[in-house]
């Protein structure tokens, strides 16, 4: 299958896609003195086999993403002998493909490195663009790097052994993308929730292809995410990022926090008279067929605008909202705290 090119400023690659990806990233090791597959003990076990490299494997999940983990890895990778004409392979979601892609930004000031995302939404979102990161204490991804993989290679039927919830974590970026850039990717999509859960290829495969396009173009127009091309993918997360943090990253992931924020931010573009009823019942009601509680009651108000006041995109002491218009068009909107809170129990009701 023809794979689609990401014309990145410091540099292109290529983002691969299909069964054959497997043989593709074998052929392309040959030509590195060694390779070594990193992963995590759930997709190791299920997926590891399919190179023939030696595997280190990390614990999965949000907690191992962090700088003593980094540490650790360049150590093994350093007892490997691996250098600066050696490959790594990141085979995991977003987790691997974070700690993979900072360690090898920094390991001998850069390595080479691919990313073969595994779960919904590393596929579909955090597998391209090159943004790496890691967690301290004081913050999610307050240590990364931009640093772009040498190529990225999706086989979307490794998604049949995700559990449902990283199905719904995946759906929020895809449905996000319909609404920023695409209105016949938000049909389809919508039409075909149970299909995604059910991962039926015919469906799943053409959606991913679909964002990887659409986020790829993107990328390539503002890799460092400095033109506000890239800032219209933060559709959702201003509420999202919000909830997230207003929860202690504990009870929402990522994507459900989107698919939260997107249904926030819809109906506050209706309250401020930029988005007709008929679009927002659209939208609402393609959110509702994904498989999420759409429910704000445990949300701190306080908690979620002292969040809203942190948000890294705010300006001039105002909070960047990216707003459908109507889908496939979104807009950036600066609002004050206080024009927020008057909309919150409006945008919050059940
Ligand atoms: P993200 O959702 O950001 O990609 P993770 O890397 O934490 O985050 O992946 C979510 C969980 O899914 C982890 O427990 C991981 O081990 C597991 N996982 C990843 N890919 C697969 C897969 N293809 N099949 C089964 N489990 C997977
Ligand atoms: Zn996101």
């Amino acid at each position: 299958m023809e794979s689609i090119v990401v014309q990145a400023p410091s540099g292109a690659y290529n983002i691969n896609f299909g069964p054959e990806i497997w043989q593709q990233v074998e052929e392309l090791a040959k030509g590195y003195d060694q390779a070594l597959v990193v992963s995590d003990k759930n997709v190791a076990p299920l997926y590891g086999d399919r190179l023939p490299f030696p595997i280190y494997t990390l614990e999965p999940g949000e907690e191992t993403k962090n700088i003593q983990t980094i540490a650790e890895m360049v150590d093994e990778w350093a007892e490997r002998g691996l250098g600066r004409y050696s490959l790594v392979i990141a085979l995991g979601g977003g987790v691997v493909g974070d700690l993979v892609g900072l360690t090898a930004s920094v390991y001998r000031r850069g390595i080479a490195y691919v990313q073969i995302p595994t779960t919904l939404v590393a596929q579909v979102d955090s597998g391209v663009g090159g943004k790496t990161g890691v967690n301290t204490p004081r913050g999610k991804n307050l240590v990364g790097t931009f640093y772009q993989p040498w190529g990225v290679y999706i086989d979307p039927s490794v998604l049949s052994t995700l559990p449902e919830r990283e199905i719904t974590n995946g759906l929020g970026e895809i449905l996000k993308y319909g609404v920023i850039q695409d209105p016949a990717l938000f049909q389809v999509v919508q039409e075909h929730i149970s299909d995604f859960y059910d991962v039926d290829l015919r469906i799943v495969g053409p959606a991913i292809r679909r964002c990887l396009e659409i986020k790829g173009d993107i990328v390539g127009a503002d890799e460092l995410d400095e033109q506000g091309v890239r800032r219209i993918l933060n559709h959702g997360h201003t509420f999202g990022h919000a909830i997230e943090k207003a929860t202690g990253f504990k009870r929402h992931n990522h994507g459900e926090a989107v698919l939260m924020g997107m249904l926030l931010e819809a109906r506050l573009s209706h309250l401020l008279g930029m988005l007709p009823s008929a679009v927002l019942q659209e939208i609402e009601g393609a959110l509702f067929r994904v498989r999420l509680d759409y429910s704000f009651e445990h949300l701190d108000k306080d908690e979620v605008f002292s969040a809203l006041h942190e948000d890294k995109k705010n300006r001039a002491s105002k909070i960047s909202f990216i707003l459908p218009r109507e889908i496939g068009r979104v807009e950036e909107v600066l609002l004050s705290a206080g024009e927020v809170e008057k909309y919150w129990n409006e945008v919050i009701r059940p």
